[in-house]
């Protein structure tokens, strides 16, 4: 591929960031952990409960360093990158556990830096510093737009809005777009519009009830301080993919601010975050794509295939030359486990590993080894066999937040209830077909009033082995063997 020169100064800058990051790597080794996930995943809640596990003692039989007493010391240092906020561990940490709500969710990038100190196997003890960084998913799933032209993001985008079940949501957008003459006089009032009316359609696709993942541009839902900017103003028009804009004209504005978003948005997250990571763990809240049915489930598939695109994207074609992002493990993690009785874990990794497959077969050359798990950082709920009628049912017991609502009973924050979650099919195949659905639902699901789960409010401390409170959770430490456990060998 031929370099552009804006693609020959990044790459420059890239790789003299990669030498002094290679530096401290020597002197001190680190590795940067990204955790990213679509809004709501659970990012927060995932970074809380990891630091409070590994500073204060969670209970992880899984994590071989920690489990045979290898960690001496795990803690918080200054958080290292100057431009980047922190990541608000104790803010969050006293929303999870003194009021047992949960935290504000992610909305930006933000940063934290620990420092564990182990004893090696066989030799001396050793420092490992991690340092995490939170960032919305809709951001990764930006960077294909790096290798797209403003026409063929507006095909892509129109070609998406009028399938199942977009279109309904694009209406307005539709109507206001059919008034537009993309080669008459450029209009920033016309641009406005178009940027409004668009944006509320991805906000109306990310609604809960239709669960849409594949929603570039990411910051048209997460703009920050970037509100209201040029270069978050515009929306794709009904152009010829091959086309050209002529001078002056509402299309050439368009194009200029689409190109302006890449460069202040999308290149600066690519060359200052996403290319210096070395593990990266992505969040899913598959059970909410279950609940809304097939058409979630593909676009959600989507999505991951986009997102693992980006591991290639980096690889094969942006930055080819002198500089490589250097993941090298990538684990997907279906979120919110304590929703299912234990019996369906399993199934719920089978799932997200079945719509991750497609992806991770194309992706072999992203040289990084890739995994999957269901878990949830925080266990909100316990199990119980509970008699329903003369049967017996395995079920979820747990505290619904203050003012959830369930078959017309509105919820006080004190009272534990039983629900019987359901299972998720043996066999992935059916909940992608269609065949089977998720607790009844079907594909209808949006036009039901009762289309998600009962949200739990957060559990309070329970003592770990050796007394200290710990946070329950379900296969935290599998993740954490997964993401860090060969490093502390
Ligand atoms: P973010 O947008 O990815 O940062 O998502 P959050 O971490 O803020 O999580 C969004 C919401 O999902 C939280 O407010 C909780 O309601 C729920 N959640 C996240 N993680 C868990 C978990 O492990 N268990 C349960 N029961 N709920 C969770």
């Amino acid at each position: 591929m031929a370099l552009s020169l804006t693609d020959i100064v990044e790459e420059a800058r890239l790789s003299a960031r990669a030498l002094l990051d290679y530096g401290e790597h020597l002197f001190n080794p680190t590795v940067r952990l990204g955790v990213t996930g679509l809004s709501r995943a659970g990012k927060t809640v995932f970074i809380t409960a990891l630091i409070h596990g590994l500073t204060r003692g969670g209970r992880f039989p899984v994590f071989e360093a920690y489990a045979s007493g290898r960690i001496a010391r795990a803690g918080l240092a200054p958080q290292p990158d100057d431009a980047v906020p922190r990541f608000d561990y104790e803010g969050h940490l006293h929303t999870l556990i003194e009021t047992r709500n949960w935290p504000n969710s992610t909305v930006d990038i933000s940063e934290l830096r620990l420092v564990i100190d182990y004893q090696r196997q066989n030799s001396a003890d050793r420092t490992l510093t991690l340092d995490i960084v939170d960032y919305p998913g809709e951001w990764l799933l930006d960077l294909p737009l790096l290798n797209k032209s403003y026409e063929q993001w507006s095909q892509e985008s129109l070609a998406l809005s009028r399938e199942k079940p977009r279109a309904p949501l694009a209406v307005q957008w539709h109507t206001h777009l059919a008034t537009l003459d993309a080669k008459a006089k450029q209009d920033e009032q016309a641009t406005l519009a178009a940027a409004k009316f668009f944006t509320d359609y991805l906000r109306a696709c990310r609604d809960e009830r239709f669960a849409m993942s594949l929603l570039p541009p990411g910051r048209f839902l997460m703009p920050g301080n970037l509100r209201g900017s040029p270069a978050l103003t515009f929306a794709p028009l009904d152009v010829p993919a091959g086309g050209k804009a002529p001078d002056g004209s509402l299309w050439a504005m368009m194009v200029r601010r689409y190109e302006a978003y890449k460069d202040v948005v999308v290149r600066p997250f690519f060359r200052d975050h996403f290319a210096r990571l070395d593990r990266q763990i992505v969040l899913v809240d598959a059970l909410a794509a279950f609940n809304s049915g097939p058409e979630a489930l593909h676009d959600l598939e989507a999505a991951l295939a986009g997102i693992l695109d980006c591991f290639r994207v980096g690889h094969s074609t942006l930055f080819s030359v002198l500089f490589r992002p250097r993941i090298d493990r990538i684990l997907f993690a279906a979120t919110k486990a304590d929703h299912l009785h234990h019996a369906n874990h399993d199934r719920l990794e089978a799932i997200l590993r079945r719509a991750v497959s497609g992806a991770v077969a194309k992706a072999e050359s992203t040289g990084a080894t890739i995994d999957v798990a269901a878990l949830a950082a925080v266990r909100a709920t316990r199990e119980a066999m509970v008699a329903r009628g003369r049967d017996k049912l395995p079920s979820i017991l747990g505290t619904p937040l203050p003012g959830e609502t369930d078959g017309g009973e509105t919820f006080d924050g004190n009272t534990e209830v039983a629900t019987f979650p359901g299972d998720l099919p043996e066999d992935p195949e059916a909940l992608f077909n269609g065949e089977a659905s998720f607790r009844g639902l079907s594909s209808t699901a949006a036009e039901q009033s009762d289309f998600r789960f009962l949200r739990f409010r957060p559990p309070a401390l329970e003592c770990n082995g050796d007394g200290a409170p710990a946070l329950p959770h379900i296969r935290l430490d599998r993740a954490l063997q997964f993401l860090i456990g060969d490093k502390l060998q």
